[in-house]
């Protein structure tokens, strides 16, 4: 029998559209100084919809201070880096970054890469690949790029149950005191939104004589009195072997970096393939990061009232019974359970409400925990709150899926 590509390709998608999990991307206008409304382009025709799943958690991508250093790093400086860090790509706003960065963490050091998948992917892949005898422990629920860090570096890798302390310290103790160990995980867990006990991880990383890898993604702009992230917020930036963090979520523009020492930090300048032959990131793009940085250093406003409304729309479900599960950060995941009715809740919110939530299945999250993810932020409204509410009941109603009974007072 000869292999028909295309046969291939056509039958594995139908499979994956039967089985609920074909992603469709909604085309989207964002309409600069009015985010979180957005123009929806569907089958030739257009509405007005309220995102409710962006990572643009505070609304930076819009920031005056932000588009101001973009604009004028655009007629200043041009377009791209036109070359890789090493060829002709440094630029004064890149410099500037890493050295913002490193101050933002508490650091020596900090390096850019493209992304912050690239950022894990590059500083784990070299880590496990040069020096010699690495074994990485990665928590079970770790990030795509993490993973794919670690399985390409070809270390040895120890999955420990998410946020489980006893089952960690169970596999460092299993393993000889002179091998060199690195722990892997995240402040907070994108999907579930839970945050892991960081000052408990980094007692056992002393214990037993392990570098620390934290993914600071969730919370970088958001968390500390000067977006640091959790480890800042809990005073243990200095007990953390690598920071990283990106610039494409609560910064609102694009990169990814590492923190560390500075010989940490040398060491992957120099040898990462994927920060060494790539081209560098657009001038204007660090411009734009290094002011929503400084910004987000200085000013509380955006945080606080992230907090509010994430407080707002809990309280919301609660008094509707809607199921989301209960965590201490700013993602609230409402729980759905069924990769259909998940596709069919954001069609309908889409269509009828104008609300646009991406509905999370298979792979993101495992089979049978489908939901909306719904970030709140500080450019949604009360009346955005309020009509995102009365469609979920609706709906809730409509699908007649299941309610939390209300707590007895
Ligand atoms: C989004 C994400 C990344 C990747 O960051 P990008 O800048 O979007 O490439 C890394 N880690 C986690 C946990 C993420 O959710």
């Amino acid at each position: 029998m000869t292999f028909h590509p295309d046969r291939f390709f056509s039958d594995a998608l139908t499979r994956l559209r039967e089985e609920g999990n074909y992603r469709r991307f909604a085309d989207l206008e964002r309409r600069c100084g009015q985010f979180p409304r957005a123009l929806e382009r569907c089958e030739g025709t257009s509405r007005d919809v309220t995102v409710w799943c962006s990572n643009d958690y505070l609304g930076m991508g819009q920031h005056p201070d932000v588009l101001y250093a973009m604009h004028r790093a655009v007629d200043e400086v041009g377009a791209g880096a036109g070359g890789t860090r090493n060829i002709s790509g440094t630029t004064r706003a890149h410099v500037e970054l890493e050295a913002e960065l490193a101050g933002l963490h508490d650091k020596e050091a900090a390096l850019l890469f493209t992304s912050g998948y690239v950022s894990n992917w590059a500083t784990l892949g070299t880590l496990g690949a040069r020096i010699p005898g690495l074994v990485i422990l990665s928590d079970a629920l770790n990030h795509a790029s993490m993973i794919e860090g670690i399985r390409h570096s070809g270390a040895r890798k120890v999955i420990w149950r998410h946020n489980d302390l006893a089952d960690l310290e169970a596999h460092l103790a299993a393993l000889p005191a002179e091998t060199p160990k690195l722990i892997a995980f995240e402040s907070v867990y994108s999907m579930d939104g839970d945050i892991a006990p960081i000052a408990e991880i980094c007692d056992l990383a002393d214990r037993y004589g392990a570098m620390t890898y934290l993914d600071e993604v969730h919370a970088v702009g958001l968390y500390g009195p000067r977006g640091g992230g959790v480890a800042e917020e809990r005073g243990l930036m200095d007990r953390l072997t690598v920071i990283e963090g990106t610039l494409g979520k609560a910064f609102g523009v694009m990169g990814g970096y590492i923190a560390a020492s500075a010989a940490l930090v040398d060491f992957i300048r120099s040898f990462a393939s994927g920060f060494i032959f790539t081209t560098a990131l657009p001038p204007a793009v660090a411009s734009g990061a290094l002011a929503s940085v400084r910004h987000l250093k200085m000013s509380q406003s955006e945080r606080a009232a992230q907090k509010a409304r994430v407080s707002q729309v809990r309280a919301g479900l609660d008094r509707l019974g809607i199921p989301h599960l209960d965590n201490p950060s700013h993602i609230i995941p409402v729980m759905v359970g069924d990769p259909v009715k998940c596709r069919y809740l954001s069609d309908v919110l889409m269509s009828r409400h104008g609300i646009y939530i991406q509905p999370i299945n298979y792979p993101t999250v495992p089979k049978g925990t489908e939901r909306l993810r719904i970030t709140p932020s500080p450019v949604h409204s009360g009346t955005d709150v309020a009509k995102l509410l009365a469609a979920l009941g609706e709906l809730w109603s409509q699908c007649q899926l299941a309610r939390v009974p209300q707590a007895a007072e």
